[in-house]
This record gives structure tokens, sequence and C-alpha cells, in this order.
């Protein structure tokens, strides 16, 4: 999966005071879109150095090995720098190479929340950065505001040698999918994949096993998957709202997804392979 960058290390304790070097990276975002170079297709990316930038614009975010990456805070329209272009953060789903990739998404997750927070919610004060953790606070009111990271449920229904394969509707991402949703307040993600399971295709499921779990930064996500199987009816009854198709597949019917780069597309992967008792350290370590 996209965070299995091994033998790389990413670390990401909170620091102010590294002084940036002139070959770590820099982040710079504009909208959707990230500054770097290559396609991510037949030439890999690359990330701007901070040797192209104003120190003084840029905020530690975590390290990759002994290389630190930054963002840049400063207006994106005043950055040219040669050899270097905005792209769609979609690029990043390339996995070439995965290292930059996961870092981007990371980045992005970061970002999008320091972008949002930028006044305080509870009286309207700019906000400033807190110099001993991770966190954004308030200096008129005193509030404090971590960065946002929504917990969501992906679950692989099971009925014998058949899998739940879904597809989304009105969603950019048109490839196979599993049962997914955000856990809401007061449920734990065991209650969350009961819940979803029974909302989109009507079907009620027992025996939970978790299967992984995956930071998902371009949309601030941590996602927790589960295998489970199909508790009595398996006739489904689908919520045409958010759901294009639903259907059964067995394992051989169910394509081979094209990169493992997702947990859904590990569980369906795994659960191609290995059946349903793929759990115990496949769905874990990735699978790929
Ligand atoms: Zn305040």
């Amino acid at each position: 999966m996209l965070q299995d960058i091994g033998p790389h290390v990413f670390r990401n304790e909170f620091s102010l005071k590294r002084p940036p070097r002139a070959s770590d990276w820099v982040m710079a975002f504009r909208d959707r879109n990230i500054l770097v170079s290559g396609n991510g297709k037949d030439v890999p990316l690359r990330l701007p150095e901070v040797s192209s930038f104003d120190k003084g614009k840029l905020l530690y975010l975590f390290s990759a090995d002994s290389r630190a990456c930054y963002l840049y805070t400063g207006d994106p329209d005043a950055l040219g720098i040669p050899g270097f272009s905005w792209q769609s953060t979609v690029t990043l789903r390339s996995e070439n190479p995965r290292l930059i990739c996961f870092a981007g998404f990371t980045a992005w997750h970061l970002h999008s929340w320091y972008i949002t927070n930028r006044f305080c919610g509870k009286c309207g004060a700019e906000t400033a950065h807190s110099e001993n953790e991770r966190a954004l606070f308030c200096p008129r009111c005193g509030n404090i505001i971590y960065p946002r990271i929504a917990p969501a449920v992906i679950v692989g229904i099971t009925d014998g040698d058949r899998l739940l394969i879904t597809r989304y509707r009105d969603r950019p991402y048109r490839g196979p999918a599993l049962i997914a949703g955000f856990c809401e307040i007061g449920e734990t993600p065991e209650q969350t994949a009961s819940r979803e399971a029974m909302e989109e295709v009507g079907i009620r499921i027992r025996d939970l096993t978790y299967a992984g779990s995956q930071p998902w930064g371009l949309d601030g996500n941590l996602l927790m998957g589960f295998m489970a199987k199909a508790d009595g009816n398996t006739r489904i009854i689908r919520d045409e709202n958010e759901l294009a198709e639903a259907v059964w597949l067995s394992r051989e019917e169910i394509p081979e997804p094209d990169t493992v780069i997702s947990l859904t597309r590990t569980m369906i992967s795994n659960f191609k392979r290995h059946g349903f008792n793929f759990g115990n350290g496949n769905g874990i370590t990735g699978g790929n």
C-alpha cells in the first residue's frame, strides 16, 4: 500500500527548530495541485529543494530518512522554478516513486488542515503555531486545534467464495470498491461497518475480522479495513444514491486490481488470492 515505504523511514515527530538544509524537499500547493517535475509515468516525480525557496516561508512537516519535508507557506503564484510545474495531486496516486507520493499525500493532509484553521473557530482571532507540538492555538482565547483526521471504515462482505463488489456513484474514483463510510459520533469502527453494510446494501454482517489500516492524506482519512461474512440473507438492496453498482463476484470473477496502492484494492486482491482468511498478517502488511 502507499504507506509501505520501506526501507525508507517516515518520521512525523514535531519540530519547529530543525533548520532547512539545501537538499531538503519542499511541498508547495496551489488549489489541488502540487509543484513537481516529472509525470509519475515514464518520468518519476521529483520535488523541488529548499535551495529554490525563501527559507522564511518554509514550515517543517516531517522527515523521510535524513531528508526533511517543508511546506511552502508563501504565495504559490510567486514561484517559478525551472523544470517544475503545477500538477494535480491525483498524480501522486502514480506511486512513482512511492516515497514521494506518500510524502505528498501526507503533506497535503497537513496543508489542508493549516489553511482551513487560520482563524480560531471559537473567537475568530488569527491562530498561531504551537512551538512544542503539532497544533495551532489561539493567542486570544487559548483554543488549541490539532490536525483533523477522519476515521472511516472499509468492509469486505463475503458469502463463501464471493465478495460484494461495489462502484460508487458521483465520485471521481470509478474502480471496484467495497462498502465504506465514516465513523459517526458515538460508534465503534465495528458498528460503522455493520451500519454501512445495512445502509448501502441491506445486508447484516457477522464475524468481523481486522484486515489492515491506511492513512489516506489526500482526503484526510484514517481507513480501517474489516472482512465480514454475510449473516443470513444475501439479497442486495442497493442504496441507489450512493452506489452505481453492487454485485457478488466469485474469487475467479474478481478482476485483479492493477495496483495495490489503496487498502480497498489490497483487500480485494487478498480475497481473490487467499479467500476470507487472508487476515492474519497479509492485509496488515500490505499484501503487495
Ligand atoms: Zn480564539
